[in-house]
Parts: structure tokens; sequence; C-alpha cells
């Protein structure tokens, strides 16, 4: 991994966890799914976009049982803070009655979209629903809900890559990187 800052729109980020530790938390995730769900003949899966394309792509590679792969698209944060509301396309995605369902996150931080849509999966009586996110900020969590897989628990910084954006960029970064407090001297 570079130990490079990079400088995405006016703030720089550090390297904080490297697409090879992403890749080995990604593998166990997959394998502990893969046990839980081993005896059923589908599960639906389905990803939070934008954040969870990444995360999603390599999950439920990582995952030996058939899936039926969805996304739902919702938004609550502009540049690096929560709006505090939320939007959220095609609810009918979230028709899931009688089935078994892993829902996918990136990063939950307040807990405020996880909150959102696991109600409404919730209102159509899922047979089972398992809650994965790649990254938790457990100190931020004022929304409590379930999860029941995590990859990282991180602080409160802001994080971009492997699917996370500053304000539209960075998703393509495959390893995460952190705001740095301070912006480096230049040399
Ligand atoms: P929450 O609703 O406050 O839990 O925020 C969850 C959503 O906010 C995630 O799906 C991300 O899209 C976005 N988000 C939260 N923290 C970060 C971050 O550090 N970097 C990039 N996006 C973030």
């Amino acid at each position: 991994m570079s130990q490079d800052t990079i400088k995405i729109h006016d703030k720089y980020f550090k390297p904080y966890i490297s697409a090879e530790e992403i890749k080995l938390r990604v593998s166990a995730i997959g394998g502990a799914l893969s046990k839980r769900y081993k005896y059923e003949d589908k599960v639906i899966v389905i990803g939070v976009l934008n954040g969870a394309f990444i995360f999603m792509a390599d999950l439920v590679r990582a995952c030996k049982f058939q899936t039926d792969i969805r996304f739902v698209k919702a938004k609550s944060y502009e540049g690096t803070a929560s709006t505090g509301s939320i939007t959220i396309d095609k609810p009918e995605t979230l028709e899931v009655k009688g089935q078994h369902v892993i829902l996918v996150e990136d990063i939950i931080d307040t807990g405020f979209t996880m909150r959102h849509v696991v109600d409404m999966l919730n209102q159509s009586k899922p047979k089972s629903l398992t809650v994965v996110t790649l990254l938790q900020k457990p100190s931020a969590l004022e929304y409590p809900v379930q999860i029941d897989e995590v990859g990282f628990s991180i602080p409160p910084a802001f994080v971009v890559g492997y699917g996370l954006d500053y304000d539209d960029l960075g998703r393509n970064l495959p390893d995460i990187y952190q705001l740095a407090e301070e912006t480096p001297p230049i040399v």
C-alpha cells in the first residue's frame, strides 16, 4: 500500500485500511454467512447504494449459496456531514416477504440510514434479516440498529475509498483513507 497522503477536492486523506486487510475481513464475513445459510435454497442480498457497491461485489463472491442480488439507493450525506434526512428510490426492492435477507452497507455512522432501511424491510416481513456493514463508527451510533457482521470498527473520522466517497470522488480507491487532521507541509 502506498504511504502517501492523497488530496480529494479541498481535503487531505491518509492511508488507513489496506486492500489486503479488507480482503481478509470480507473473506471471513463471507465464510460466516456461508455457514449460516448453508441449508437455504436462496438468500436475497440487498446492497445500499452508492457506497456498498464494491464491498457487495466482493462479499457475494465470498458467499457459497445462491443469491438474489438487489440494490437500493439511499442518501443521507452531503460533503462530510449527515444531513438528517434520507431518500430511498425503488422501495419495491424491499419487498421480501417470507425470504431470507442480507442487508449490506458500506458504513454505519449515526445508524440513521440503516434504521430507515431495516424498518422498511421489516414491514415486508422477511423470514430472517442479517445486517452486514464493512465499517462502523460505534461512538456515533445515535439510531440503535442490530448489526450482525462488522468488518472494522473505526473512530468517527471521515473515510474514503473502497466504495466510499467524499463529494462523489474517491470511491475507486482500493484502500481506505482517513481524513488527515492537518494539511501536510508543502515540500
Ligand atoms: P448514517 O445514516 O449516519 O449511519 O450514515 C450512513 C451513510 O453515510 C453511509 O451509507 C455513507 O454513504 C455515508 N457515510 C457515513 N460516514 C461516512 C464516511 O466516513 N465517509 C463516506 N461516507 C460516509
